[in-house]
C-alpha cells in the first residue's frame, strides 16, 4: 500500500460525525470539503436532513470530554451562549431500573442543550478551520474509485441548484458520515466488494416530543429528570431545560407502544410513567409547538471490521456504521470519540482506510452496544438471544440500581459506566461489589439506559435460526 497524499479530504455529510471528523482531518490535510444535502444554516435550526434534531440529544459526560478535546473551551462557549450546565447526578434527576438514583456530586459535567445548538456551534468552528469549505446542498450520489476499484478517489454529487449536473470532486480521502441512510454498503457491493455484514436488534421504538414553557425551578431547579424503560413499563422520558429557556420533553416507548402524537394522549402517557415528576411539571404548562414523533424500528451495527476486502481511501464513521438505539444517548459521544481515533490514527501517519484502523473504530463501538442491547434485551418481547452471561449482567445490574437508590458510591460509579468514562469492569470493583451484599432494597427491574453487559465479549444478536 502506497502512503497517499494529503492534499484533499471529502467529507460526507455535515452532521455531528462529519463535522468532528473534518475537525480532525483539517489538521492532516490541505483541504477539507464537507457536502450536505442540507444548506447549512449559520444559525441553530432544524433541518431535513437530521429529523431526529427536533428530540432530546444527550452528551454522555465521556462525549462531552471527546469534544473538549477536539475543541478547546467548547463547553464554556456553550454555556456563555445559555446552554444550562451542571453535575450529572448533583442537578439531574435519573430513574432507571425502577429506582431513583441518590443524589450525589459525580465532578462530570452534564450540558443541557438542543441538537441544532450543539451542531451549530460544532459548525461554526469548523467553519473557521483553514482549508476546511463546504459544499451545500448538495446530494452525494456515489463514489469515485480507480478502474481496479482498489482506491476511493472522490464522490460523485449533485449540486440542488437548477440545471446542475453530476460533478466528482476528487479526493485523497473519502469519509462517509451520511449516517444511519449511508449507502456505502451498496457502494461498495456495485464496485465488487462484499456488503458487511450487519448485527440488528429490532426494538420498535417510537419517540415523540414536545417543547414547553416552563418556569426555571419546575423540577426543583434541576436540569432534568429521566425515566428509563423497565421491563414491567417499555416506557420512559426525558424533560430537559435547555438553551433559551425551554423545556423539551421526550417521550418513548418499546416494542411498538409508542406515545402519541395527540396532546391528550401525550400527557395521559407522561402520567402513565411509574414516576409522577414529568407530569407534574408538564400538566398545566403552556406548550411550545405540536408533539412531533419519530420512529426507530432497528438498532444497527455494520461490521466493516469483518471485511477482508475493502478499498483504500475510505472511512465510515458515526450512525453509518453504527445507530444505537438512541434512549441511551450514545451516538453523538461515539462519534467524538472516533474522531479521536482518527486523529490518533493519522497522527501516526498511517494510511487511511486500513483494516486496522476499522478494527480499531470497531472497538470503540462493542462496549456501548453491548451496554445497550443488553439493556433492550431486558424488556421482554424485544427479540434477540438472552444468553446467561446477558441475564447474569442484567440481574447483577438491577442489584446495582436497586444499590444505586441509596448509596451513592454506587450511584457514582454506575453514572461514570453509563457516561462511558469508566469500563463496565468498574462496576465489579469490590468498592462497588461489597456495597451490593449489605443492600437490601429488593431489586425491582433490570432494563434502563445503562450498561447492561459487564464482559467484553459481544453478545450475539443473530437471529436464532441463523447461527
Ligand atoms: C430519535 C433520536 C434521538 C437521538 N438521541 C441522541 C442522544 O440523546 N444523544 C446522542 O448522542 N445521540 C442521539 N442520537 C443519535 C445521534 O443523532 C447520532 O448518533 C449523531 O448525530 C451522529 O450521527 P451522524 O453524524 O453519523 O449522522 P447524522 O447526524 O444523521 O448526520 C448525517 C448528515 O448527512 C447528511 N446526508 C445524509 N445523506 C446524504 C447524502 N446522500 N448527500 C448529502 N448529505 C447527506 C444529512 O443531511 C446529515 O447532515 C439520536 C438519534 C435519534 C434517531
Amino acid at each position: 500500500m502506497t502512503t497517499p497524499s494529503r492534499d484533499h479530504a471529502l467529507v460526507l455529510g455535515a452532521g455531528m460525525a462529519g463535522l468532528l471528523a473534518a475537525r480532525v482531518l483539517a489538521e492532516a490535510y490541505d483541504r477539507v470539503t464537507i457536502v450536505d444535502r442540507d444548506q447549512l444554516p449559520d444559525h441553530a435550526a432544524q433541518r431535513r436532513g437530521v429529523p431526529q434534531g427536533w428530540h432530546v440529544h444527550a452528551l454522555l459526560a465521556r462525549g462531552l470530554q471527546a469534544m473538549e478535546e477536539l475543541f478547546a473551551g467548547l463547553t464554556a462557549d456553550l454555556i456563555a451562549h445559555g446552554a444550562p450546565s451542571g453535575d450529572v447526578l448533583g442537578d439531574a434527576c435519573l430513574h432507571l431500573g425502577g429506582h431513583q438514583l441518590r443524589r450525589t456530586h459525580t465532578g462530570l459535567t452534564v450540558i443541557s442543550v438542543s441538537r441544532p445548538f450543539l451542531e451549530q456551534h460544532v459548525r461554526q468552528r469548523v467553519r473557521a478551520l483553514p482549508g476546511v469549505s463546504f459544499a451545500a446542498p448538495s446530494d452525494v450520489v456515489g463514489l469515485a474509485a480507480t478502474p481496479d476499484a482498489r482506491r476511493i478517489v472522490g464522490a460523485k454529487i449533485l449540486r440542488r441548484a437548477d440545471g446542475s449536473a453530476e460533478e466528482t470532486i476528487d479526493a485523497d480521502l473519502v469519509v462517509d458520515a451520511t449516517g444511519r441512510g449511508s449507502r456505502t454498503p451498496l457502494w461498495l457491493a456495485a464496485l465488487g466488494y462484499e456488503r458487511p455484514p450487519e448485527d440488528r436488534v429490532p426494538i420498535d421504538l417510537g419517540y415523540t416530543t414536545r417543547r414547553y414553557r416552563l418556569r426555571p425551578d419546575a423540577l426543583g431547579g434541576d436540569l432534568g429528570t429521566l425515566h428509563g424503560p423497565t421491563p414491567s413499563c417499555p416506557r420512559g422520558g426525558v424533560l430537559a431545560r435547555l438553551e433559551g429557556e425551554e423545556w423539551m420533553l421526550t417521550l418513548f416507548g418499546l416494542n411498538g407502544d409508542h406515545p402519541p402524537t395527540q396532546p391528550d394522549g401525550f400527557v395521559e402517557f407522561a402520567r402513565s410513567m411509574p414516576f409522577a415528576d414529568i407530569y407534574q411539571a408538564i400538566r398545566l404548562a403552556d406548550p411550545v409547538d405540536d408533539p412531533v414523533a419519530y420512529r426507530f424500528p432497528t438498532s444497527r451495527r455494520r461490521r466493516y471490521e469483518r471485511l477482508t476486502r475493502f478499498p483504500e481511501g475510505l472511512i465510515v464513521l458515526g450512525d453509518g456504521v453504527c445507530s444505537f438505539n438512541p434512549v441511551y444517548g450514545q451516538g453523538i459521544s461515539i462519534a467524538a470519540i472516533e474522531a479521536l481515533i482518527v486523529r490518533d490514527h493519522m497522527k501516526r501517519r498511517r494510511p487511511p482506510g486500513t483494516g486496522q484502523l476499522r478494527a480499531r473504530l470497531a472497538s470503540v463501538i462493542r462496549t456501548p452496544w453491548n451496554m445497550a442491547i443488553a439493556g433492550d434485551l431486558a424488556i421482554p418481547g424485544v427479540q434477540g438471544q438472552r444468553t446467561p452471561k446477558v441475564r447474569a449482567a442484567n440481574s447483577y445490574l438491577s442489584r446495582v440500581l436497586a444499590a444505586a437508590a441509596d448509596d451513592t458510591t454506587v450511584a457514582d460509579a454506575f453514572v461514570r459506566v453509563s457516561g462511558l468514562v469508566d469500563p463496565p469492569s468498574a462496576l465489579l470493583r469490590p468498592r462497588v461489589a461489597l456495597r451490593l451484599l449489605g443492600h437490601r432494597r429488593p431489586a425491582l427491574d433490570a432494563a434502563a439506559p445503562a450498561p447492561g453487559v459487564l464482559g467484553q465479549r459481544p453478545v450475539d444478536t443473530r437471529p436464532e435460526h441463523t447461527r
